[in-house]
């Protein structure tokens, strides 16, 4: 159905009832728990349809204990952030990729559809109303949490007749210090953290509780995140909350940048999809996405043919791997000998079009 038909909330609807009472901002950031002081809620029911967007104090929800997310993990979300540039402009990253992402994920969930262009100019008010927030440096920046829940009162598993779509904001620093250290992965088969036909390429949080016990695995073998492996050749997916690049000489002897494929169970990152375009626009090397799994990565270490590794993703943006811990061996990924030089170059791009330095069709002013 095109999205123009689908029946919606109007942004021009929008009712905001400001908060009388404002929180202090915070001196220091602590990742994602301090939250701002308004919140975006849209509710939907099957018998009225969608009601008026309000953006009104952030405060606690009220849900009915058999609500259909807490037991059915009916719900999913969304993960983008607001940058202040020098120029004190305030600009999101794509935004438009995260709604279409969002889409599918209420597809798949049964969860009710919305107009994606509306949404988002519900959530540019938001920031708005919230600017703020949005922290005046180039390495902190105000986290968007786009929810959206099944509400049905109800343990009957079916598709949910109450939902709640709603905006939470919060500052954060980037998720990890990679300034001063690579991060380790740890790579076991004995995990899974999506499956052909799965949900692995919605962003529901199923996916993500479900990872959570791997993680502290990882945890205790010294490593940062799970590097997650898949079917009996141990492909390489993706890693904790980011996509997976390698910058290696391949095979065939090419200089070749490599990611993952999008078969179902690797989620379809903006900031994957932000570098495979950028690279293939300089054109210097080789830009595929192609199955690569760790037999290939190991003799390619063994061979001096692996260059850099790194990770991509709204949370940490682009954040260059060190070590894998596979099978009782740890292997060392020259991602920062060489002074990372692709990992790094990649990283000050996107994050001159994030904070406005370079002037780009991907930004969306606030
Ligand atoms: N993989 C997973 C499992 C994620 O949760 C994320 C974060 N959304 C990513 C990859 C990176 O996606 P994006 O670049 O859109 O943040």
């Amino acid at each position: 159905m095109a999205d123009n038909i689908i029946p919606s909330f109007k942004a021009s609807d929008l009712v905001i009832q400001l908060s009388s009472s404002l929180k202090r901002k915070p001196d220091e950031f602590d990742y994602g728990a301090v939250f701002t002081d308004h919140m975006l809620t849209i509710e939907w029911s099957e018998s009225e349809g969608w009601q008026a967007p309000v953006i009104k104090p952030f405060e606690n929800l009220s849900l009915h204990p058999a609500c259909s997310s807490l037991h059915y993990s009916v719900q999913l979300f969304e993960g983008m952030k607001a940058y202040r540039g020098d120029d004190n402009q305030l600009r999101l990253f794509r935004p438009t990729l995260n709604m279409s992402r969002m889409s599918n994920s209420a597809k798949r969930a049964c969860l009710p559809a919305f107009d994606q262009s509306e949404f988002l100019q519900c959530i540019r008010q938001l920031v708005e109303v919230e600017q703020e927030w949005v922290p005046r440096s180039d390495s902190v920046s105000l986290y968007i949490r786009p929810t959206f829940i099944g509400t049905e009162p109800s343990l009957a598993i079916m598709k949910p007749g109450h939902a709640l779509l709603y905006v939470i904001l919060c500052q954060v620093c980037p998720y990890f210090n990679t300034e001063t250290q690579a991060v380790s992965l740890w790579a076991d088969p004995k995990f899974t953290r999506a499956w052909k036909g799965g949900t692995g390429d919605c962003k529901m949080g199923g996916n993500y509780g479900g990872a959570l016990f791997a993680q502290y695995e990882a945890q205790d073998y010294g490593c940062q995140q799970v590097l997650w492996l898949y079917g009996e050749d141990h492909q390489i997916t993706e890693a904790g909350t980011m996509n997976i690049f390698l910058y290696w000489i391949n095979e065939d002897g090419e200089e070749e940048l490599a990611t993952p494929p999008l078969d179902g169970i690797i989620l379809p990152g903006i900031t994957r999809q932000s570098v495979l375009e950028l690279t293939r626009k300089w054109g210097e090397f080789e830009v595929k996405e192609r199955y690569l799994t760790m037999a290939q990565l190991c003799s390619a270490i063994k061979q001096q043919r692996v260059k850099e590794m790194f990770g991509s993703g709204t949370a940490c943006m682009i954040c260059p791997i060190g070590d894998i811990v596979y099978q009782g061996e740890n292997l060392h990924i020259p991602s920062q000998d060489k002074n990372s030089q692709l990992t790094s170059r990649i990283a000050k791009e996107l994050s001159d079009i994030q904070y406005g330095r370079t002037p780009s069709e991907w930004t969306y002013l606030v």
